[in-house]
Formats: structure tokens, C-alpha cells, sequence
């Protein structure tokens, strides 16, 4: 009987009609839905599912709640391991993690993990507790999921919590980076505003390191400062013609659009829409600028990728979603140069490449064929990954603080998510462990939190 109830789906946007606006593309289940997909979970004993999710989230205990119709009980269950069960659930990569671990995946369809938990993360709320000054202050530097996780753990322990944000808005990358249609607003909105409601303060404009530095925070009485200020420092490619107008870091598109709104007509910073964007590099971030060009207004977006489409490091559903919204995929592709006219990028040469030898990722290295072509575009968005911001420690290094970093610039952590610097922690993307995904910021936040209270207490 069980194996017979089919993967359920959430209902998706009209693939001609979402092109045009930023609402969610997908729905959320209806009761039905949940309730059905929740039976098909065999409840496994030994679950690997959970033992494939980096935070650990007990996922046949949420599930078997959903089935008997106890929401609150399954939204307990999430919260006592991720505080984020709304966003997780629409941004993680499911396929990768618990679904593609869950026993029903190996002979058929896993069960809908992820949908799940944004299904109980969106009906229900964390409960509030009763919370006991403990008299000391910690401040949080970023209020992405690193920040907002630890902030939750810090105040539910009686700590005074102080986020510190260099942007107008709060959110980090969930914010700035990561698209309304991927992550609607109000999900965010709605963290953030459970966490003022908990008494945490939020600063806004207070760039650590230059507004404000760690050692003054530091005076001001902070007894526990942590850093989770991400990786938001684009990388380039260095080649020619990457000065000219109507080339931007994905990051630079992605918060122009998202946090500045310069895609409307009444922004002060308007961007210049042309009709054809090139998109260069794969992953989930490539993904969110090619799908948020076209509902800019660019007639053509095209994503150029080095490899072929085997190698592509965005999830699945990102590359599905992105074909059905007419992005043109051009593989075995590398950028050579940007040609311009009055200063205005013009067309872009693209070397054509062949798959050779593995590299030391063990993927094959994409070798030159020594042959070439030119695509004629208004707009170049280079999508190659990111670094963190030397800001604060470049401060620290002034106030003779050794705050050691990495040959990347990252910030050296331990296990317990310390630092070189007595009482200065970090996590998140400036101090990776791991992957850079929201989880496992937010682990890190809840990491770094827990030695926080250990040391404090
Ligand atoms: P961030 O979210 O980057 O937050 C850091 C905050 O610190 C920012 O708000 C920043 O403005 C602030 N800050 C920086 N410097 C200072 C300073 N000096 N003083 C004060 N504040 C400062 N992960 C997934 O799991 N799934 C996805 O689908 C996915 N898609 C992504 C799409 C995009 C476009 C991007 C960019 C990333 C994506 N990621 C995805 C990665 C994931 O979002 C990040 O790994 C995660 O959000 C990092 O969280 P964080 O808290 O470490 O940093
Ligand atoms: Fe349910 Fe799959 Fe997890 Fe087993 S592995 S408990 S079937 S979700």
C-alpha cells in the first residue's frame, strides 16, 4: 500500500508567466499533500536521512508528526535542531543531503524532505520562552543565517545580543543574494522579527571594522564578540574588457536587483537592462543572476559554463527551473575576452573547450581546442565564486589584534568555532567548515553560540 502513493508535488508558477514577475515559483503542499507524502515515510529505524543532514534534524520523528496532523509537534521537532525550518526547507540541496540519502530513493522517489519541512516551517512558529538576564552582552557581526541562528541560541540563554550589519537591510546573502522567487520575503521577515521580538537589537549601516572595530566593541563591554560577516567579495576573471559598463559580479547584480530594487524605473541607481546577457559560470548563484536577468527584461540570457552539463555544480531543480524559463545553456565554454564600443560591453569572445584528464577535484579539466567565437551581448555576469572581505581583519591587524586567517583570507577557526583572538569567535561563510550553504552557516551559528554559553556561563 505505501510504496503506491506517488512523490507528491507542489504546484508550480506558469513557466511563461513567472518570467515576468518575482513571486515564488513553487507553492507549498496543501494539508493533503503533506499528510499523503508524510505516509509514504517508512519511519526506518537506523534513518539515514538524518544522518545525512548536517544539523541532524530528527526527520522521521517531524515526518510521523505530519502524518498524525500534530504541525506544532513536527515544528518542535524541526526547532530543536534548525531554527530555520522555512528557509532551509526551499534553499538546501535536499538532493544531496537527506533525500538523496532516504532508503526510498534507492529503488525509487524519496520522500519530499525538504517540502515537508517548509510546508510545517511556514505553518507554525518557534515557541516563545521565558528568558533570564544573565547580565553580559555579545555582539554578532552579520545578521546572515550564521547571525541570526547564534543571536536565537545567544538571548534564549539571557545574553544581551547586538547584531551588527553592514547593510541597510538584515538577511545576509538570504536577503541580498538569493531571490524572492527561490525565498519569499515574508519567510525572512518573519525571522527576523521573531528574534526582535526575543529583545535581540539589530544595527543596520555599522561596517565592523571601519564604522566601529573589534577592539572598541570590545571596550564597550562585549564580553563575547562573533563574526559571521560571509564571503561576499566577488572573484573576477582578469581578462580583458572587464572594466567596461554592463559587466557586474553576480553579487553586485543580484543586491542591485534584490536590495536596491534597480531594476524599477524610480531607483536612484537604476540598472541598465540590454536585450542579451551572458552569464558566466554554473553553480546556484549563476542559476539565481540568469533567472533574475530574464525577469529583469533581458530578451536572451545565456549561461556559459567551461565544462559540460554533467559537471554543473547547481542543484538540479535550479538547472530544470532555469531550461523552462528559456535560459540557453552553452557548455565547454571559456572566456577569453569582452569587447567593447564607447565604453559599453559589445560582444564577448569564448574559447571552445574539450573535456581532458581529471583535475585534482577528480572532475575532468576542460582543455582549450584552440578554436573560438564571438556572441554579441549588452551585459556580462560573472558568477565565479566569492572570497570574504579583508575589512576586519585588515582593522584588526591595525590594532595589533592577530586575527589569523588563511591563505584565502578566511578566518582560522577550531571545532568550537574560536578563533586566534580571546573571545572572538567566527563561523559561517568567512569561516568555513564546510560546504558554503545556508545550513551550514547556521549550524556554525549554533555552534559557536553553544561555546559561547560554555565559556560565558
Ligand atoms: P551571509 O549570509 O553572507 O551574511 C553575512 C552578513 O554580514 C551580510 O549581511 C553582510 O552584509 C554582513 N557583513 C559583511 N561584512 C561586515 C562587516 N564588516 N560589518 C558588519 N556586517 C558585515 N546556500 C544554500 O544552501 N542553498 C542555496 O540555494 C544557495 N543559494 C545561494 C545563492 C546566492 C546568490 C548566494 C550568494 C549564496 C547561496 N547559497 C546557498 C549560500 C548560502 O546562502 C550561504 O552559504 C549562507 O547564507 C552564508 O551565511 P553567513 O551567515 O555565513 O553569511
Ligand atoms: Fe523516511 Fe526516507 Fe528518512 Fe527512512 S530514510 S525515515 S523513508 S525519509
Amino acid at each position: 500500500m505505501v510504496e503506491k502513493i506517488e512523490r507528491q508535488k507542489p504546484k508550480e508558477q506558469d513557466k511563461f508567466e513567472r518570467r515576468h514577475n518575482f513571486e515564488a515559483v513553487e507553492e507549498n503542499f496543501t494539508p493533503e499533500q503533506a499528510h499523503l507524502e508524510a505516509s509514504r515515510c517508512l519511519n526506518c529505524k537506523n534513518a539515514r536521512c538524518k544522518g545525512a543532514c548536517p544539523v541532524s534534524i530528527d526527520i522521521p520523528s517531524f515526518i510521523k508528526e505530519v502524518k498524525e496532523g500534530n504541525l506544532d509537534k513536527a515544528g518542535d521537532v524541526i526547532r530543536q535542531s534548525s531554527m530555520l525550518p522555512s528557509v532551509c526547507g526551499r534553499v538546501c540541496p535536499q538532493e544531496k543531503q537527506c533525500e538523496g540519502s532516504c532508503i526510498l530513493g534507492l529503488k525509487g522517489q524519496s520522500i519530499a524532505i525538504g517540502a515537508l519541512e517548509r510546508y510545517v516551517g511556514d505553518n507554525t512558529s518557534a515557541k516563545t520562552k521565558t528568558i533570564v538576564p544573565n547580565g553580559k552582552k555579545v555582539a554578532i557581526v552579520g545578521s546572515g543565517c550564521a547571525g541570526m541562528s547564534a543571536a536565537a541560541d545567544l538571548r534564549n540563554a539571557g545574553f544581551e545580543v547586538s547584531v551588527f550589519e553592514a547593510l541597510h537591510e538584515f538577511g545576509g546573502v538570504l536577503r541580498y543574494g538569493i531571490p524572492p522567487f527561490r525565498l519569499p520575503r515574508f519567510v525572512l521577515d518573519r525571522e527576523i522579527e521573531a528574534l526582535k521580538n526575543m529583545g535581540v537589537k539589530f544595527y543596520k549601516n555599522v561596517v565592523v571594522g571601519k564604522s566601529i572595530t573589534i577592539q572598541q566593541l570590545k571596550d564597550e563591554g562585549y564580553s563575547a564578540i562573533f563574526i559571521c560577516s560571509g564571503a561576499g567579495l566577488p572573484k573576477m576573471m582578469n581578462i580583458k574588457g572587464e572594466n567596461l559598463n554592463g559587466v557586474y559580479s553576480a553579487n553586485e547584480f543580484l543586491t542591485r536587483v534584490n536590495l536596491m530594487h534597480a531594476d524599477s524605473a524610480d531607483t536612484p541607481t537604476p540598472l541598465k537592462i540590454g536585450k542579451i546577457a551572458a552569464i558566466i559560470g554554473g553553480g546556484n548563484v549563476a542559476m539565481d543572476a540568469a533567472r533574475t536577468a530574464v525577469r529583469v527584461g533581458y530578451e536572451k540570457v545565456y549561461v556559459f559554463y567551461r565544462r559540460t552539463e554533467r559537471e554543473l555544480p547547481a542543484r538540479l531543480e535550479e538547472i530544470r527551473h532555469a531550461k523552462e524559463e528559456g535560459i540557453d545553456f552553452q557548455f565547454l565554454r571559456a572566456p577569453v575576452e569582452i569587447e567593447g564600443e564607447d565604453g559599453f560591453v559589445k560582444s564577448m569572445k569564448f574559447e571552445i573547450m574539450e573535456l581532458g584528464e581529471p583535475d585534482a577535484s577528480g572532475r575532468q579539466r576542460p582543455v582549450g581546442t584552440g578554436k573560438f567565437v564571438d556572441i554579441e551581448l549588452d551585459s556580462v555576469i560573472v558568477s565565479l565564486g566569492t572570497g570574504p572581505n579583508p575589512i576586519i581583519q585588515r582593522s584588526t591587524e591595525q590594532e595589533n589584534l592577530e586575527l589569523n586567517t588563511d591563505d584565502k583570507g578566511y578566518i582560522v577557526i577550531n571545532e568550537k568555532g574560536e578563533t586566534s583572538l580571546q573571545s572572538v569567535y567566527a563561523g559561517g561563510d568567512v569561516a568555513p567548515l564546510g560546504p558554503s550553504t545556508a545550513i551550514n552557516a547556521m549550524g556554525a551559528g549554533k555552534r559557536a553560540a553553544k561555546t559561547i554559553i560554555e565559556a560565558l556561563s
